[in-house]
């Protein structure tokens, strides 16, 4: 009998985003306060736990595990632990998802440990602008670890962008001919109202999908894709270009319906949807003697039942999720 994690809706859940560290060395404007307080190191799960934990998520019915943060190239020893999931029986696909600033050291490393796909944000080209979003990033390091990751040979590399209205969106075609140039994909992401930021108003700094796509198709001509990744995005294509553009629309186009997903924080809480606060505590389990494996998938199995139908965000009001999504696993 295969091993599957249905919801209350119907829904088969294959895909857990596992949050390795809430830290960062960046402290993108849309994702983090620029004052921020981490978890106390006694909180979080060792690479251990973390491993027991991607162990269950396998045995419970998980396909795909993708690796966030916070930065997870930051967190000591990483290297271990992509390892040891990759070897895990059952487990179709390991991926990652990063800010780029530390991929030239690892990339290579990444790849001969299974990873095939990988994830690397980038939200402008221009040295200063790169700077003012992510507060402390440096383009040039991020830059220098995108041609790492294309040397290193991974099947598929997509960029992800953040979108802001009068702050990076004169910049979507350049990071569209940038993703061209380097024959990988790009997917332009609606910001979501995850933590309380006063450094912009997100109402105002909204800038929908239909209206990214509308400039791209005026340039480019886009045509639907068959491409799928398990995630929320829609891809198309462009005339003449292997890139993929995928546009990630959790405002303009809700894709609760086909929600596949869960996330484990790096404090343990299986998050059941991104939009809201339902979740079980899994590091008391996982710190109890008392505990084993069957346990534990026990325990994931049953929450399903608490799995939200979707995520309801509202720009315009007081954000009801306080984390932010560095502490969210994105
Ligand atoms: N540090 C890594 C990175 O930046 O790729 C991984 C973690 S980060 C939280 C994962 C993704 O979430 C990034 O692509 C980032 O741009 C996106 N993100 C962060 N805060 C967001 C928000 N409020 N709305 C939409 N996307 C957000
Ligand atoms: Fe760090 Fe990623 Fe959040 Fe930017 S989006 S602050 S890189 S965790």
């Amino acid at each position: 009998m295969p091993k599957k994690l249905i919801d209350t809706f119907g829904r088969e859940i294959n895909y857990a985003r596992l949050s390795v560290t809430d830290r960062c060395d960046f402290r993108c404007v849309y994702c983090m306060a620029e004052e921020m307080t981490f978890l106390p190191k006694a909180d979080i799960l060792s690479l251990e736990e973390l491993l027991t934990t991607a162990k269950a998520l396998v045995d419970s019915g998980i396909k795909k595990i993708r690796l966030t943060g916070g930065e997870p190239l930051i967190r000591n020893n990483i290297m271990w632990l992509v390892e040891a999931i990759s070897e895990l029986d059952g487990l179709e696909e390991l991926t990652l998802t990063t800010n780029g600033s530390h991929l030239s050291q690892y990339a290579e490393q990444l790849r001969c440990h299974g990873i095939k796909r990988i994830n690397i944000s980038i939200d402008s080209l221009q040295a200063d602008k790169f700077k003012s979003i992510t507060r402390t990033g440096n383009l040039q390091k991020v830059l220098e670890g995108i041609d790492a990751a294309i040397d290193a040979g991974f099947e598929s590399i997509k960029l992800n962008s953040v979108i802001l209205k009068n702050r990076n969106d004169d910049e979507v075609l350049s990071l569209l001919d940038f993703a061209r140039q380097k024959n990988i994909d790009i997917a332009f992401i609606e910001e979501m109202p995850l933590g309380n930021i006063i450094e912009h108003n997100r109402l105002l700094s909204f800038c929908s999908s239909d209206e990214l796509r509308k400039m791209i198709d005026q340039e480019y001509g886009l045509k639907p894709s068959q491409k799928k990744t398990n995630g929320p995005a829609n891809y198309f294509s462009l005339a003449n270009s292997k890139t993929h553009v995928g546009f990630i629309s959790p405002h303009s186009h809700n894709f609760c319906g086909d929600c596949n997903r869960i996330r484990v924080t790096v404090e343990g809480r299986l998050l059941l949807c991104l939009g809201n606060e339902n979740a079980i505590d899994l590091r008391e389990l996982l710190r109890d003697p008392k505990i084993n494996n069957a346990a534990l998938i026990t325990a994931i199995k049953d929450s399903m039942l608490i799995k939200p139908e979707r995520h309801y965000f509202d720009l315009s009001e007081e954000p009801e999720i306080v984390r932010f999504m560095n502490a969210t696993g994105g």
